[in-house]
């Protein structure tokens, strides 16, 4: 059977909810360019020149004159293709905003208490679902490997099914799985779990919320059998088998050094630290999110400046917060609460030549974004709930002279990687984060390199191209040696003006 599937030449079918490209807007010209992020990068040379096949939305509700021919022209360069679903306004509003990101993402972050379980938003996802598995359906050869990406979704491998097609599919879900007593107030639970599992592999960010996955199937759904040990288990409901695993998410570790290391993110981290002399800089960089913690975190720095008052003069935050999903209320309100925290805090605090926090509400280029990760002595990240959070990973990537404290959230999926290492909290435990950060600010150079190093090679080696290897392998017995050079495909930065980071194309 394995020497049957090795053998095979499957070409990649990618199903996100959005294209890797970002469509703009000016005045009635609409222009198209290539997406960024490690998941284009990583899937980019498993796709190039084998006719691989990037399926999602393409960002627009309205009619784009020409797209399929902006589509074309890009897939010429890249040498993929791409297939693009048409939502509406309507379908965004519901699907998207409604039940992808009013349901799902604040339920599996353990935040049941904002969904707002409207039914017509989960009938709007299961035929957005459905719309998703006719565009595949019409695209997909047999020996197609179909591999779906995230919690919008999670349907889309049921609706292939009853609409025939016997093709393999994958399915990763790029957030947290919530334990089962939080999972099971979802109306639509037995819904959700049966359709996951349809997929022949279902992978997970850790092993936490795999064995979430596991109890709620064991639990919920009739005649199951889980067994097996390791990475991945097996699961049979009748006379169907999927398998379930973790397949922790990565960065493209190499590139982000070799980027941190370049001039123009020298001369930049150096102006950084000049315009700040003898301070000592914690960052923080996460998306406008209410998951992320920010409030916590500003509280956190405020006791940790009343209860270390010699911090005070010496110790500035950088907070970088980048503007997301602000359609919808809570958002705005998050943003409301971080203004109203920041202005507090500087308020109270500052003092001629030192103002405690810098607060950054937008995106930062690429080269920004490295020279802070590079210069900042202590990165603060403390999300709430994380199914990941590649920026605690990229801070370490882009720490190449090896100093540099992570202060790390236990809830963020990364934590199983580098608990070791970085200092882990609580991000509800305010006391307990300022104590941190006074630590983290008081740590011998010498402890702050052994620390670092480590989490550097960590990261080095599960990186983002093991990732996509692993998934694969599970999946087809195929891995990425199996396809072009990687390096050939790496996005080349070299100046400023270079990038405005499109910030989670896909998400
Ligand atoms: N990032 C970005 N634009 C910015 C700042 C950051 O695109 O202006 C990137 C950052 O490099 C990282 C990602 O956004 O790759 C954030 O990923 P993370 O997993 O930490 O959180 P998410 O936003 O996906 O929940």
């Amino acid at each position: 059977m394995i020497a049957e599937e090795q053998t095979k030449n499957h070409r990649l079918v990618i199903v996100s909810n959005r294209l890797p490209i970002v469509l703009k807007k000016q005045k009635n010209d609409w222009t198209l360019a290539q997406g960024s992020g490690g998941l284009v990068t990583a899937l980019a040379p498993v796709l190039k020149n084998r006719g691989g096949l990037w399926i999602g939305w393409p960002g627009a509700t309205e009619a784009v004159p020409g797209l399929s021919d902006m589509l074309n022209s890009v897939s010429d360069t890249l040498g993929y293709t791409f297939g693009a679903v048409n939502l509406t306004e309507a379908e965004l509003k519901k699907f998207y905003y409604g039940f992808s990101n009013e349901i799902i993402w604040p339920l599996f972050h353990d935040l049941q208490t904002r969904c707002n379980f409207d039914v017509e938003y989960w009938k709007s996802y299961l035929d957005v679902n459905s719309k998703y598995a006719n565009v595949i359906a019409n695209c997909v050869k047999p020996d197609d490997y179909i591999w779906v990406h995230d919690y919008h979704l999670m349907s889309v491998g049921k609706e292939l099914r009853k609409l025939k097609i016997n093709s393999k599919m994958g399915f990763f879900l790029h957030i947290p799985f919530p334990a089962l007593d939080i999972f099971v107030k979802l109306p639509w639970r037995f819904e959700i779990l049966k359709a996951l599992l349809e997929y022949d592999l279902i992978g997970f960010q850790t092993l936490r919320d795999r064995r979430n996955f596991v109890q709620c199937v064991r639990t919920l759904i009739k005649d199951v059998n889980i067994h097996g040990k390791g990475q991945v288990l097996n699961c049979r409901v009748n006379d169907r088998e999927s398998r379930i695993g973790a397949f922790p998410i990565s960065i493209d570790y190499n590139e982000f050094a070799r980027q941190a290391g370049a001039t123009a993110v020298s001369e930049k981290a150096w102006y950084i630290h000049e315009d700040l002399p003898r301070r000592h800089l914690i960052l923080g960089v996460d998306r406008l999110d209410y998951t992320k913690g920010i409030p916590n975190k500003l509280e956190a720095f405020r006791t940790a400046l009343i209860r270390y008052p010699e911090l005070c003069g010496k110790v500035t935050l950088i907070q970088i917060v980048v503007p997301s999903r602000e359609d919808i209320p809570e958002y705005y309100e998050l943003k409301e609460e971080i203004d109203r925290l920041v202005g507090e805090i500087n308020g109270k605090f500052t003092q001629s030549g030192w103002v405690p926090i810098h607060y950054i509400f937008r995106s930062v280029s690429r080269v920004e974004l490295l020279a802070y990760y590079r210069t900042c002595e202590t990165a603060l990240v403390t999300p709430l709930k994380d199914g990941m959070n590649l920026v605690a990973k990229e801070f370490c990537a882009a720490s190449v002279d090896e100093s540099g404290v992570l202060i790390l959230s236990e809830f963020a999926g990364v934590a199983t990687q580098l608990q070791k290492n970085a200092l882990l909290v609580n991000p509800y435990d305010i006391e307990g984060v300022a104590e941190t950060i006074y630590k983290a600010i008081t740590m011998d150079k010498g402890e702050q390199r052994t620390r670092m190093r480590k989490m550097r090679r960590s990261v080095r080696e599960n990186n983002i191209f093991r990732w996509v290897d692993s998934f694969l392998r599970t999946s087809i017995e195929q891995d990425l040696n199996s396809f072009p050079l990687v390096a050939d495909y790496i996005p080349q930065i070299k100046t400023d003006e270079d990038i405005a980071i499109p910030f989670n194309t896909l998400l």
